[in-house]
């Protein structure tokens, strides 16, 4: 993704109340930041924030926390929070690599993953957050029973996920190749900025749910 480097992104997203800035390494202190026990959802790769701000607001009986990388990217969920805000959501600005570091293990029941970049270079293959890699890390925050949501519309990079979920002896609960004409999967469907966007060109959206 090519991104724009917005000023004053970072002095921002340093200062902003919607953002947890963990004060130390080790896993973060999220029931105390949220003030109760209810089980914790996050998105890793949340950009501009519009389809977790949607779901915690459907949702007010669950927490969740989007990870997005980029200050500059970020600044834009921060600011839609900023005119409507959620008691059930933060962001954390991190790179997912860094997951084990603030996460416990069992902290998370769900993460989504939403129109990840595909990282299409074979050697880059490691990065792409659906790989082996990846799902090795989300095995350790996971849930004993946690659930990994995936929307994509890049078909080689749904097809390299099935095929890392199989590798890695994850199950497969559901999975779609058109999403929007899948009446059951699409049941309470939130669309993400590039699902909207992608879905406008006439692209079939990818959706896999996956268990250990
Ligand atoms: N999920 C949003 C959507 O569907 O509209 C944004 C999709 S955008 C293609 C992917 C986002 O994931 C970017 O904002 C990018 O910075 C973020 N991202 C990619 N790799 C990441 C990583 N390893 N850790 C945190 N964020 C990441």
């Amino acid at each position: 993704m090519r991104l724009r480097k917005i000023k004053g992104a970072d002095e921002t997203v340093a200062a902003s109340p919607y953002v947890i800035h963990p004060a130390s390494e080790g896993p973060l202190p999220w029931k105390k930041l949220f003030a109760n026990e209810r089980p914790l959802h996050i998105e890793i790769g949340t950009g501009k924030g519009r389809f977790l701000m949607e779901l915690a607001k459907a949702n007010p009986s669950a927490n969740y926390i989007g990870i997005e990388r980029y200050t500059s990217v970020l600044i834009k969920a921060i600011r839609k929070m900023e005119a409507q805000p959620l008691p059930n959501l933060f962001f954390l600005c991190m790179d997912a690599a860094n997951l084990e570091q603030y996460f416990a293990p069992g902290d998370v029941e769900r993460i989504y993953l939403n129109f990840s970049d595909p990282w299409p270079k074979d050697r880059h293959a490691r990065r792409r957050l659906t790989s082996e890699t990846y799902l090795k890390r989300y095995d350790a925050v996971l849930a004993p029973l946690g659930q990994l949501e995936f929307k994509t519309d890049n078909e080689a990079l749904f097809d390299f996920s099935l095929e890392s979920i199989r590798a890695s002896g994850w199950k497969l609960l559901g999975c779609t190749r058109d999403l929007h004409r899948d009446t059951q999967m699409n049941e309470g469907n939130i669309m993400t900025e590039y699902e909207e966007k992608f879905s406008a060109q006439g692209n079939p959206i990818y959706k896999l749910i996956a268990a250990r």
